[in-house]
């Protein structure tokens, strides 16, 4: 089975008063293991998408499975890397990515190992008691993805990670994505406005169109990965 599986997912924002339809009869399937970009116009429905799969939004109509189980509620099998890391300014690297560590009451020897462990995959050693104003966006924002893979989520979930950065960051973070992700392979899920970068880092783009009634179509193209 799909590690994600929507079926005929509708969001409905406002119902009563001022409804949006933000999502209307979306059908997805992601397999494990996978990594599926989502491009589409601003307002498309996109955010949505991802927040009803992590389980901050309960979709309005529809069915959605995550890893065979019915999605209610937040979910520790998510990791989410925001399109700015909003990071504690006065809690250093290494407690930063501990963060969810602590809220999920992880036991403490492990989380600290695997925070170094990610600290070193995202090639911030040495910067563990830094201060996140001490380092640049390019680094800060591989300090949230650090972050979002603590505490070992079978998920990732991407919202435009990069877009606040410039293109030579950028450039370099989607080869170092692309480098952690070959070697943990979550099942992914990029919310990205540059088709390269779809491209680039994929094995599947799923491209929604707006409407004028906002209504989404969901078409999915297989690519061919190097
Ligand atoms: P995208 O991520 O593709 O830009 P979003 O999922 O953020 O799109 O938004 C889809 C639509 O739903 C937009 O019209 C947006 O204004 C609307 N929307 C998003 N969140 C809310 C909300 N909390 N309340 C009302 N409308 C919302
Ligand atoms: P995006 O970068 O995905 O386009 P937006 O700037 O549209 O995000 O939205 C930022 C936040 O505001 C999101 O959490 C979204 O759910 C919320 N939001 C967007 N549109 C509305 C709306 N019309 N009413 C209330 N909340 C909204």
């Amino acid at each position: 089975t799909p590690m994600i599986e929507a079926r005929d997912l509708r969001m409905v924002y406002n119902q009563g008063t001022d409804p949006v339809l933000a999502l209307d009869n979306v059908n997805l399937d992601v397999n494990e293991h996978e990594f599926v970009s989502l491009v589409g116009p601003s307002g498309c429905g996109k955010t949505t998408l991802l927040k009803l799969v992590s389980g901050l939004a309960s979709p309005s109509a529809g069915h959605l499975n995550v890893d065979g189980k019915r999605v209610s509620g937040p979910q520790k099998k998510i990791g989410f890397v925001f399109q700015v890391p909003a990071l504690m300014k006065w809690r250093t690297i290494q407690q930063n990515v501990l963060l969810p560590a602590e809220i999920l009451g992880m036991r403490k020897a492990e989380a600290l190992e695997r925070a170094q462990e990610l600290i070193e995959l995202v090639g911030l050693k040495g910067f563990e008691k830094r201060y996140p104003h001490e380092l640049s966006g390019g680094m800060q924002q591989r300090v949230g993805i650090a972050r979002a893979l603590i505490h070992d989520p079978s998920i990732l979930l991407l919202d435009e990670p990069f877009s606040a950065l410039d293109i030579m960051t950028r450039g370099q973070l989607n080869l170092e994505l692309l480098r952690i992700w070959s070697e943990r392979r979550k099942t992914s899920l990029l919310i990205t406005h540059s088709i390269s970068e779809a491209v680039f880092l994929s094995d599947r783009v799923v491209v929604f169109s707006a409407r004028p009634a906002k209504v989404l179509e969901v078409v999915q193209i297989p690519l061919p990965r190097p």
